[in-house]
């Protein structure tokens, strides 16, 4: 081998050797670039973001089909709440002495109705005589209407013959306007003597928690009256002849609702009684 021949083979060999370590680096470098811990983190903070976006996308999928099953329960439920009654643990009858009257009865009643809720009226002969037409309105809404006498005398203090006259009147006016004789008598200031009662001869209803709306003339102390006496099966006294009691029932009706209370008349309330003694609430009744 000539010294030229050596000379061109080094450095041929050193080239070679120049190119491999070149493309070694360079492959080294490339390699090195995809596998920093930076990269990966990102990859991995990538794969992350994705499955979290995933995970959103799947959630807020869920979220709606969720709301989608909640509002396809509510439509299915709505129509069963209408018809379902709530779950209510204790009852009480709520009723109204003295009407009808024009001025407040009517608005009454469009509470009531409103409310989805009825109650007993007790009214009076001379003043259903004057408006007929209220009392029937009562009935058909599906409240429940008694005598409270013609004219609002002491029961205890009349004669056998007077007491007779008191309720027939009364009688005989209900019957114009509803068709019916009422089935149930509350005596004025819830006075009788065993005489009268034995005279009316069917169910003396009394109350047990008194509104004494007659006597503050003011919806909020009504309210609170209600509210500080009420308890399971009372029967509740107000007058529908006062736009004080008027303003009051809606709140009323609402407390003893959250209460869980339901409103029912006199009738609903004792399991529809037929003896003549003195009721005042539910289980409660006396021998007049
Ligand atoms: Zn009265």
């Amino acid at each position: 081998m000539s010294k030229r021949t050596f000379l061109l083979l080094g450095s041929m060999m050193l080239l070679l050797l120049l190119f491999l370590e070149v493309t070694t680096v360079a492959f080294l470098k490339t390699s090195q670039q995809t596998g920093t811990p930076q990269s990966i983190e990102r990859s991995q903070y990538n794969k992350k973001k994705k499955g979290k976006a995933k995970e959103n996308s799947m959630s807020a999928e869920s979220s709606v089909k969720a709301n989608q099953a909640k509002s396809t329960t509510a439509k299915k439920d709505e129509p069963a709440q209408e018809t379902m009654k709530p779950a209510y643990t204790k009852s009480v009858a709520i009723t109204f002495d003295d009407g009808p009257n024009a001025a407040t009865t009517p608005q009454l009643l469009q509470i009531l109705k409103e409310k989805k809720v009825h109650a007993s009226f007790f009214v009076l002969g001379d003043k259903i005589e004057k408006h007929p037409d209220i009392t029937k309105k009562a009935i058909e809404n599906g409240n429940e209407i008694g005598s409270h006498t013609f004219d609002h005398q002491d029961l205890s203090k009349l004669s056998v013959a007077e007491i007779t006259a008191e309720i027939t009147k009364a009688d005989e006016e209900i019957r114009k306007s509803i068709g019916e004789r009422p089935a149930y008598v509350r005596p004025p200031y819830g006075s009788i003597t065993s005489e009268g009662a034995r005279i009316i001869n069917r169910p003396i209803i009394e109350w047990s928690v008194d509104s004494q709306d007659w006597k503050t003339r003011n919806p909020e102390l009504i309210v609170r009256q209600v509210q500080e006496t009420v308890y399971d099966g009372a029967i509740i006294l107000f007058h529908d002849i006062y736009e004080e009691t008027v303003a009051a029932i809606p709140q009323i009706i609402d407390y003893l609702h959250s209460q869980g209370y339901q409103l029912l008349t006199v009738g609903e309330l004792l399991d529809h009684p037929t003896a003549a003694e003195n009721y005042y609430g539910r289980n409660d009744h006396r021998p007049a």
